[in-house]
């Protein structure tokens, strides 16, 4: 089960950066340290006496919190269900009554408090608080000596590595301490089973097809979509996710996603925890401490959307140290990575640019390109891995090399059925006669060398005048603009072709003033066929995206939305 990724290793557990001017240290947990915080949650937590299969909805930035309730969580055969913080009453509202938890669970003072609270109400759920301390303890040689423990060696290699401004310069070691949480009890969680004394408190026996997680896409297309993933489903994504990029206890990866979606929660932390390695874990990604917390922290790798690997680009002149520290790898995810983009990437951060494919419903990735450097196509999401990829037409027909159909994908890390949903159940799977295969949505082929292609979502594609065309080449074609830091085209609906594109685009703030609509068109033309050129290309400040990053063609489109001739 999930909770035995927790295993010692002789690397910290958890790196969490120093939160900025004066407010002290980074600190770092050992395995045995966030095991230690999870039973003390388990035993003392009043939102941990849990009836197997119980839903438990908490709304955490990412934070020691944030992974230690998710543990307790799971270790209690409960059903985590992480929400973005950030989420207004009606947003909540409507998570919870799809998820129906029997507890809600938060930071204690956080911002959105008051906000919960007013959700939890309308829904009837009651809500706990909770919070851990930190407290520093030195190990037997003293603020600047090693600490205890067998593999300290290696430890200290690594640390020693860094440069002058190192954690090991504070203190080596960090306890937990939990506040006493609200004490009153819950009368919903009556039927709990009565709680042992502590220490002879038995683990519960596990099923791997026992749901652990429950999350909702990302609505990128359409109203979100309840996944419960399984024991069995997540521990296939991480093994398959450490097994392609060779995570190794030495590894530290530097968390920027928010840990309420896959991408976050699945491709950075659990795979970081299962291969015994370090996640830095800021409270938020902050494009101007990235750099310095990631060189500074040892960090080796960090995975993000198109969008952060962007930002950090733009602000690379200011930001960026000259060297990149230990990075080994960067790993993009989520949504389409222009080829221009992972260029540059590659050349200012000097790293090789991994590119995966991953959604919800697989448990997070289901191709990728991989390590060591060779294997690994701009253009392409690479190939399966622990996953098996099939390209169907509508009917079901496995198409051959190069034909572009649905990317369908079947495996053990693939969920079994949206919760609530038999609309979207009865059209998402097709049956071979041995097995089930999930419709992605995408559309793609497999080229000579097995890897895919992606080619853009089905729903996304623009039809104009039965040409079907997929905006995600437009933006490509845009991005290759050097002026041109964001993209995307979308359809308008038109008398004559059905469907016109159009597009919008976000400059880059330092050199891009002076560009016209008109060099766009002209710089895109030596690249696209005139029927694929935006009749109208916009010059907008901000794109409107999801938590996770991704920007949301769906709103873009109903923001330009007219009938045109
Ligand atoms: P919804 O299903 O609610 O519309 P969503 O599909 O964006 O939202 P996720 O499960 O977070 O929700 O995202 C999965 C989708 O993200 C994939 O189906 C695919 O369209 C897109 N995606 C993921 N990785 C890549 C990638 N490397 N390149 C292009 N698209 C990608
Ligand atoms: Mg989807």
């Amino acid at each position: 089960n999930l909770v035995e990724i927790l295993s010692d290793s002789f690397a910290p557990a958890v790196i969490l950066p120093a939160t900025g001017s004066g407010q002290g240290p980074a600190h770092k947990l050992f395995y045995s340290q966030l095991r230690a915080a999870v039973k003390q949650l388990q035993q003392q937590a009043p939102f941990a006496q849990l009836v197997p299969g119980t839903a438990v909805t908490f709304l955490i930035p990412n934070s020691l919190e944030f992974i230690a309730v998710f543990f307790t969580i799971v270790a209690q055969r409960a059903v985590a269900n992480p929400l973005n913080p950030a989420y207004t009453v009606d947003e909540i509202v409507f998570y919870l009554k799809d998820v129906e938890p029997r507890v809600v669970v938060i930071l204690r003072d956080a911002p959105n408090a008051a906000t919960v609270r007013e959700a939890a109400r309308q829904v009837g759920v009651p809500v706990y608080e909770v919070s851990l301390e930190l407290v520093a303890k030195y190990g037997p040689a003293g603020p600047d000596g090693a600490a205890d423990g067998p593999a300290q060696p290696q430890l200290q290699r690594r640390l020693s590595r860094l440069p002058t401004a190192t954690i090991s310069a504070t203190p080596v070691d960090a306890v937990l301490a939990t506040r006493p949480l609200d004490g009153n009890a819950d009368p919903l969680l009556s039927t709990a089973p009565p709680k042992a004394p502590a220490g002879t408190r038995s683990q519960p026996a596990y099923n791997p097809d026992d749901v652990a997680l429950f999350l909702h896409t990302s609505g990128t297309t359409g109203r979100p979509k309840g996944v419960p993933l399984s024991h069995r489903n997540l521990l296939a994504s991480i093994n398959n996710i450490v097994a392609t990029y060779h995570l190794q206890p030495s590894d530290a990866s530097y968390l920027v996603m928010p840990l309420f979606h896959v991408h976050g929660l699945i491709g950075v932390l659990l795979s970081t925890l299962l291969s015994g390695g370090t996640v830095i874990v800021p409270p938020r990604f902050s494009v101007t401490r990235f750099w310095g917390d990631f060189v500074d922290l040892g960090a080796t790798w960090y995975s993000a959307v198109p969008t952060i690997h962007q930002m950090l680009l733009l602000k690379a002149d200011e930001t960026y140290p000259g060297h990149s520290g230990a990075l080994r790898f960067i790993r993009s995810c989520s949504a389409s990575l222009a080829p221009a983009t992972m260029l540059e990437l590659e050349r200012r951060f000097r790293a090789p640019v991994i590119e995966a494919y991953a959604m919800t419903e697989a448990a997070h990735q289901m191709t990728s390109n991989f390590l060591p450097r060779g294997m690994r196509k701009p253009g392409s999401v690479g190939r399966g891995r622990g996953v098996n990829v099939r390209i169907l037409d509508e009917n079901g027909k496995q198409l051959p090399l190069k034909g572009i159909g649905e990317v369908c994908v079947n495996g053990p890390n693939v969920f079994s059925g949206y919760q609530n949903n038999p609309k979207a159940n009865a059209e998402s799977f097709h049956f071979d006669g041995k097995q089930p295969w999930f419709r992605t949505g995408d559309l793609g082929f497999i080229d000579e060398h097995k890897f895919v292609v992606l080619v853009g979502r089905i729903k996304e594609q623009i039809n104009r005048g039965g040409e079907k065309i997929s905006p995600i080449e437009i933006d490509q074609a845009l991005l290759t603009h050097p002026a041109v830091a964001e993209a995307v085209a979308f359809p308008v609906s038109s008398a004559v072709y059905g469907q016109e594109i159009e597009a919008a685009v976000v400059l880059d703030s330092s050199g891009g003033a002076s560009v016209t609509e008109a060099d766009l068109k002209a710089h895109i033309s030596a690249k696209l066929a005139a029927f694929k050129i935006p009749r109208t290309i916009y010059i907008v400040d901000l794109l409107p995206k999801t938590a996770t990053g991704k920007v949301q063609r769906r709103i873009v489109a109903e923001h330009f939305a007219k009938a045109i001739p």
